[in-house]
């Protein structure tokens, strides 16, 4: 439902080009950006909005940071691919970098997030069969229920969301789905001897920002060592600060045996992802047995490090931190009509919209829109506040009272 002002002949001339030659894959806000700078985004009639969605959290160090922009431009006149059949001069730079950023022996380098899950997949069940000694093709990885690691068929065969796996079947065997944050859950599926791994978000982000128990993490990743299966942590919408820490298990001390990570690895400049882990899982790839065109490439490599960089010298977790418990209170002091649960970490933060209408939510982000705040419904009910992790106090409060406002309108 279109609740708000007219859209320009600009802006419908872009949203018919998508819509006659995209797939329809996605159902965008009708919003059509051409500029970003910091928290900020412009559409193409030159209006001004607050990002909350932040390329799903791939802008944490926020739009075109001056810094990755230059390390980018630099680079991308330089060289920009070799491929991994000849070595480049930033892979090595960047491998040592990015290991002893994270405290692992080694990384393996890939573009998409979902390439990283995949990649993480590989490496579990090889270490399955190499190290742990699962007889061939009995590898078991337990993933939690309303999941979200990506797109592809084998990741989606072991989705719970119909609108992920309907119809896309036949779907790849080897995983066990257990409900999130039920320690007793795990502790039961960790008796089958031929579990390799536990594959798990430590805030399912997609799910609309499901937080667990204080203590889940921790306690999972125990039972994982007692149990002699590989802790596998997708931190590639919770890691790099956004809630409030390096990486979302630091909350608990907990550290993966496999760590993914992606989307801010650029800041949002290019897809970049990568595998960590320690030589006795990494290694039992040899040569040949696992790759990508682009991954490892120069370009990727120097705006990685620059994006990981910026991330403490501007101090970002320490700000994910204090705003989002600025933001999370602030809200709650509103008192406005139609706010369900507010939860999240730093600044991944969602509200649950309390309304009769289904559509609620989605008419909601049409006003926050219409009042220069860009947000995105998840699953119904659920709207995600997730803005660059460089907003200010000043920002913050204004956005608070956008939303606020808002709210009031929703009939
Ligand atoms: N894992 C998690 C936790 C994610 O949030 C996402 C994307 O939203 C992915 C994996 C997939 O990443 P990509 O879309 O880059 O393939």
């Amino acid at each position: 439902m279109q609740a708000t002002t007219a859209l320009s002949d600009k802006t419908l001339h872009y949203l018919h080009l998508e819509e006659n030659y995209g797939a329809h894959n996605y159902h965008p806000l009708p919003v059509v950006l051409s500029k970003g700078e910091g928290v900020y985004v412009w559409d193409v009639d030159g209006k001004r909005y607050y990002d909350f969605l932040s390329g799903y959290s791939a802008l944490n160090q926020g739009h075109c940071h001056p810094k990755i922009i230059s390390t980018l431009i630099e680079q991308v006149q330089k060289l920009t691919l070799t491929s991994r059949a000849f070595h480049n001069d930033a892979l090595g730079e960047y491998a040592q970098f990015i290991t002893n950023y994270f405290g692992y022996d080694k990384v393996l380098p890939m573009n998409t997030g979902v390439e990283a899950v995949e990649t993480a997949i590989k490496l579990c069940r090889r270490w399955g069969y190499v190290v742990k000694g699962i007889p061939q093709n009995k590898a078991k990885i337990i993933v939690c229920e309303h999941n979200f690691h990506g797109r592809t068929s084998t990741v989606i065969s072991f989705s719970s969301d119909p609108d992920s796996y309907k119809n896309f079947g036949p779907y790849m065997p080897g995983f066990e789905i257990i409900p999130y944050n039920d320690i007793d859950a795990l502790s039961k599926a960790l008796q089958d001897k031929n579990v390799a791994g536990f594959l798990v978000e430590p805030i399912q982000g997609e799910a609309g920002v499901v937080v667990p128990d204080d203590g889940y993490l921790a306690k999972a990743k125990q039972y994982c060592e007692d149990a002699n299966v590989l802790f596998i942590g997708d931190e590639i919408q919770t890691g790099l600060s956004r809630t409030g820490k390096m990486l979302a298990c630091d909350h608990e001390n907990v550290r993966p045996d496999i760590l993914i990570l992606g989307k801010a690895l650029s800041g949002g400049t290019l897809p970049i992802s990568a595998v960590l882990a320690d030589n006795e899982i990494m290694l039992t790839i040899k040569p040949g047995e696992h790759g990508s065109t682009y991954g490892g490439n120069p370009l990727a490599c120097k705006v990685a490090i620059t994006a990981l960089s910026i991330l403490k010298e501007e101090k970002m977790s320490e700000n994910a931190e204090q705003m989002g418990t600025l933001f999370r209170n602030e809200i709650k002091k509103l008192n406005a009509p139609h706010v369900g649960i507010i939860r999240g970490k730093g600044l991944l933060n969602a509200v649950v919209i309390d309304h009769a209408k289904s559509e609620a939510a989605w008419e909601l982000c049409l006003t926050l829109k219409e009042k220069g705040l860009l947000a995105k419904p998840t699953h119904g009910d659920k709207i995600r506040f997730a803005p660059p992790l460089v907003i200010n106090r000043e920002q913050i409060l204004e956005c608070v009272d956008i939303i606020g406002k808002s709210l009031l309108t929703l009939a």
